[in-house]
């Protein structure tokens, strides 16, 4: 046998939320939007004509990152777009951390991070949340190699406020911060954007995943400087010159220009939202204030485990983590508000259950 296992690239890979298929489920386990994207994406898809497909792909998704560009305010200088925001994420880290100083981020965070310093080799060091799951902002005040803050965060759901975020900026200009917004959309004070015209080295990251409930397509896109977007462009054409598909491209132009429903259907999913915290108060559960499209909550008495199991018996999944500090926890995505009542139903039966009523 040839050595040449010991030169693998070993990484222990990310794992994502599991995608049980089964025709009865409730599926509150990967923060998926509950309602269907935009008609208007529907018409995108009975109207495509499959010969289009034989051509390559426009190399850098000229309509999208033009339309994003629009709808942002910006210069389409300075938009980047990739496969999922996971791309783009993956794609600034490779970019922007190639510094001998750590890279700093939250210990509970989304745990991409961690994986994608592995994989890149890159020094990082993961930061405390304080009890409440927020940042002690003096901590990132030191020397680093770049900064990862997801906010609202995941999978604690707590906002940063904007101001926090650009007292941050300020103590760290020689490097580039990047802020994952992947559920932006759900929270009341809204996007950092505007720091990209005051920071160059601010680097804004959404998807198309949850607001626009298209995490199958996989469209995801960072809004920075001119600086930073050709750099990023410039590492994006050296592994893979035709990221987007023609689908997606168009898919994600549809879906962007339906403002209307964009706001009806995250409005809806914010209602289900604070009647689900206040049946989880009911049900003896603490939680963070949730800005997201979910609610991370631990019970008073009943393990997370349990109820986990409990749920999953009733083809209710959630999200559970084996992780120090959160393994109490569970990351409950939230549905539609018949699959939240239902949820909740299920969940009281278990906790009167186990306290044995
Ligand atoms: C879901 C998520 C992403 C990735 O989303 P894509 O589907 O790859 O666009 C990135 N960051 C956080 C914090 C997420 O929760």
């Amino acid at each position: 046998m040839g050595n040449w296992r010991d030169n693998l690239r070993k990484i222990q890979p990310y794992v994502p939320g599991e995608q049980p298929d089964l025709p009865d489920m409730i599926k509150l386990n990967t923060n998926e939007n509950p309602y269907p994207p935009s008609p208007k994406v529907r018409k995108v898809l009975d109207r495509y004509r499959e010969d289009m497909l034989r051509l390559y792909p426009d190399p850098a998704s000229e309509k999208l990152t033009q339309a994003i560009a629009r709808y942002n305010g910006v210069e389409r200088e300075q938009v980047f777009v990739g496969v999922g925001s996971d791309d783009v994420l993956a794609i600034a880290f490779m970019t922007f951390f190639n510094s001998k100083q750590p890279i700093l981020f939250p210990d509970i965070t989304y745990s991409f991070y961690d994986v994608w310093a592995e994989l890149f080799q890159i020094p990082y060091r993961q930061i405390p949340l304080d009890e409440d799951f927020r940042m002690v902002k003096e901590d990132y005040f030191g020397e680093n190699g770049g900064l990862v803050i997801a906010n609202p965060n995941a999978p604690t759901g707590v906002y940063q406020g904007i101001d926090a975020l650009e007292e941050i900026l300020r103590h760290n200009q020689d490097v580039v911060v990047i802020i994952d917004e992947a559920y932006v959309d759900f929270s009341q004070e809204g996007s950092a954007k505007d720091l990209v015209e005051r920071y160059d080295n601010v680097l804004i990251v959404q998807t198309y995943s949850k607001s626009r409930s298209l995490a199958g397509m996989r469209i995801g896109h960072a809004i920075g400087s001119r600086d930073l977007i050709a750099a990023m462009n410039d590492v994006r054409f050296s592994f893979n010159s035709y990221p987007m598909t023609r689908l997606s491209t168009e898919v994600g132009v549809a879906a962007m220009e339906d403002e209307e429903y964009f706001r009806e259907t995250c409005g809806k999913v914010v209602s289900a939202r604070e009647w689900t915290k206040k049946e989880l108060a009911r049900l003896g559960f603490a939680f963070q204030d949730s800005m997201t499209n979910f609610v991370f909550a631990t019970h008073e008495t009943v393990p997370a485990q349990v109820i986990y199991e409990g749920l999953r018996a009733k083809h209710i999944f959630v999200r559970h983590f084996s992780t120090p500090r959160i393994e109490n926890y569970l990351r409950i995505s939230i549905g539609t508000d018949r699959e939240m009542r239902r949820f909740v139903e299920e969940t009281e039966r278990i906790i009167e259950d186990y306290c044995g009523m």
